[in-house]
């Protein structure tokens, strides 16, 4: 039976340390947290992010933004946050409603306050291995594969989804610690053969049941990124728990796995944007 990777545990080691480092400072860090619309399950998130906030003492400030606000007023926003001093880190909460252009409203946040690490300098800057921030996502699943001492070099690891958000930059940091990366997505053929292949298996695809037993290599590292909803509405990764979980050496759970690390990840990065700021 596998070990399962308690992405709680971790993440609350990692606000313990993210807490102890804001305490650190001669001012509280900030993060603007803006919510356009009400997507429930963004309502949710944001909630959460802000509870971690409040939990490591940084301080959040919430805008939250009717569904109808126009591309510019949102700019506008953006613009008046990236001048905010009490600001070290903005997240706009995706995805945003239809008629706003996500790719401009994240191109127009400061880099230096790009605590999403999305933003096509801080993504450069990770790639080239020289990053301010790391995408949380990403660094999450890093630190887990590191706190179970699961080595990377060498190893053959598949990621599932080819995402800005995961599947890229999670490729782009395994390979970085040495390991070899292939990653499939929707129009990969005979998906099951290259994640037979897998030493480590990151799937990010967000569809339920997509990664069945049969297509693990027996003792292989699976780590579900996918926060699903199964038939029944109980959340729910990509991997079919019941058969991938005998096969796999390292499985980690969802809830519980890479959702908190990601969040922890986020109180890390705000940390980081906050030191820059009062360097
Ligand atoms: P996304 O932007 O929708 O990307 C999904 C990726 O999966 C795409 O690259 C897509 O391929 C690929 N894909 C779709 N169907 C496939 C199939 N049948 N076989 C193989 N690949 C397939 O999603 P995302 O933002 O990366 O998120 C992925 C999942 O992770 C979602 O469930 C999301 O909720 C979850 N997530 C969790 C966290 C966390 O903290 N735990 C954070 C972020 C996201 P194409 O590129 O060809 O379309």
């Amino acid at each position: 039976m596998a070990v399962r990777i308690d992405g709680k545990a971790l993440a609350a080691k990692v606000k313990r340390r993210a807490a102890e480092e804001a305490g650190k400072l001669s001012r509280k860090p900030g993060l603007a947290v803006v919510l356009v619309g009400e997507d429930p399950a963004s309502q949710v998130y944001v909630a959460g992010k802000e509870r971690d906030c409040a939990e490591c003492g940084i301080e959040s400030f919430g805008y939250r933004l009717p569904a109808e606000t126009t591309e510019a007023e949102l700019l506008d926003l953006v613009r008046r946050l990236n001048e905010d001093p009490r600001v070290d880190g903005i997240l706009v909460q995706l995805p945003l409603p239809g008629h706003l252009n996500e790719e401009t409203v994240i191109n127009a946040i400061a880099p230096d306050k790009d605590v999403d690490c999305f933003h096509p300098f801080n993504v450069g800057r990770m790639v080239i291995g020289d990053p301010v921030f790391l995408p949380c996502t990403p660094a999450g699943v890093m630190e887990m594969l590191d706190a179970y001492q699961i080595s990377i070099r060498g190893k053959r690891c598949v990621v599932l989804g080819r995402s800005n958000i995961v599947g890229k930059p999670m490729a782009a940091l395994l390979t970085q610690r040495d390991g070899t990366v292939t990653i499939c997505h929707s129009r990969t053929e005979d998906m099951a053969r290259c994640t037979r292949e897998a030493d480590i298996l990151v799937s990010a695809v967000g569809r339920a049941g997509l990664l069945t037993g049969d297509m693990v290599k027996e003792g292989a590292v699976v780590i579900d990124v996918a926060m699903n909803r199964d038939g029944n509405g109980k959340l729910c990764g990509d991997a079919d728990f019941a058969s991938v979980e005998p096969r796999a050496s390292y499985i980690t759970p969802v809830p519980g796995g890479v959702g908190p690390m990601t969040r922890a990840c986020l109180m890390r990065n705000i940390l980081t944007a906050a030191r820059l700021h009062q360097a």
